[in-house]
């Protein structure tokens, strides 16, 4: 592949990252009169770890990964938009997604002004390398793969995956979201092995923090800095660091919830598949089910009406008549499966 160094904008590999009164700072100090803060207040009047260290080394503890090689995000919708921003010139380059895959890649693209190309998923929501790899010229810097993928809820398979790794002449970003649904599939293991290679993964999902907005991109130490240099200096506030330092404790929990979820995903889709409105349930790898209907839209206002609120994923490529549905609590799963009765 071109190097990093190479695939990065001009303005980007130039840029004066600002520096705050807390990356200049190391050792211990007892007086901070550094960052105009209020003195009173404590601890909310200061601000917080630029880097993250110690949520850092929790996190590299957890995933089993260096801490150099570990970005922290307001999400993981951060490093999407970061990544764009550093890799793409308006105007100029061009990013790939497969499709239909999770919003924001284009959102994102879209506020750049960097054109997205669209490389539809096979009828069964697997790569197809070939078209990919036709999409791209020398204009594309990344492409974006979703495994398990949003909305169709499968894994891509890992051969497909290694294939663009080898042959694409930029970056492979693969968003692994809901990865903690899918143990054992995700690459983290592989990301020494790949220059090219960063991965996203979130803590939204499976460890129930979406409220505190924290994501990770995991990459070489070259990829973090360039991260580490565009984003806003103190991207994670002081709350969020503390609350994930104490959350991140609660692994067995999250192993019995991730437990849990997968029976109820597996119990749904057995149940759900009778109805006579169902006309296909997908496999799933996420905490998800992707159901073809007769009438999607129809059963979606329907389970408005009811106050079960799920998404519509009809106008979706490859989606028509699909609602996609998030696995709940077994009383709230009860609950859709009660709905529904209700309609036979
Ligand atoms: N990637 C995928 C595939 C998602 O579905 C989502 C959230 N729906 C995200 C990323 C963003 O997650 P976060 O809360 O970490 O920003």
């Amino acid at each position: 592949m071109t190097t990093i160094k190479n695939l990065l904008r001009k303005n980007i590999s130039n840029l004066h990252p600002y520096s705050s009164a807390r990356d200049e700072f190391t050792g211990e100090a007892m007086v901070f009169l550094d960052a105009n803060e209020n003195p009173f207040n404590e601890p909310y009047n200061r601000y917080p770890d630029p880097l993250q260290k110690k949520l850092k080394e929790k996190v590299a503890e957890l995933k089993n990964i260096p801490a150099e090689n570990i970005f922290l995000g307001n999400g993981s919708d951060e490093p999407i938009d970061l990544l764009i921003r550093a890799f793409c010139e308006p105007g100029t380059d061009n990013i790939i997604t497969i499709d239909p895959t999770y919003g924001m890649y284009q959102v994102a693209a879209d506020i750049s002004g960097v054109e997205l190309r669209k490389v539809a998923l096979t009828t069964d929501f697997q790569l197809d390398t070939d078209a990919i790899l036709q999409a791209t010229d020398t204009n594309t810097k990344l492409i974006f793969l979703c495994s398990p993928n949003n909305p169709t809820g499968n894994s891509l398979e890992k051969e497909a995956i290694l294939r663009l790794l080898n042959h694409f002449k930029g970056i492979v970003i693969l968003d692994e979201a809901y990865t903690d649904f899918a143990p054992g599939k995700s690459l983290l293991p592989d990301l020494e092995s790949f220059s090219n290679l960063i991965i996203l993964q979130t803590f939204s999902k499976a460890w129930g923090m979406a409220g505190i907005r924290l994501g990770m991109a995991f990459a070489s130490t070259e990829i973090i800095e360039i991260l580490n240099k565009i984003k806003y200096p103190y991207n994670l506030n002081v709350l969020t660091q503390q609350k994930a330092l104490e959350l991140l404790n609660n692994k067995e929990t999250v192993k019995e919830w991730i437990k849990l979820l997968i029976a109820e995903r597996e119990k749904m889709a057995e149940q759900l598949k009778e109805f006579p409105f169902v006309v296909k349930i997908y496999p799933s790898d996420a905490n998800f089910l992707l159901i073809k209907m007769h009438d999607a839209k129809g059963i979606y206002n329907y389970l408005v009406e009811k106050g079960i609120i799920v998404r519509d994923r009809s106008s979706v490529h490859l989606c028509d008549n699909s609602l996609r549905i998030t696995i709940g609590t077994p009383e709230e799963n009860n609950k859709l499966t009660e709905a529904l009765n209700e309609l036979i």
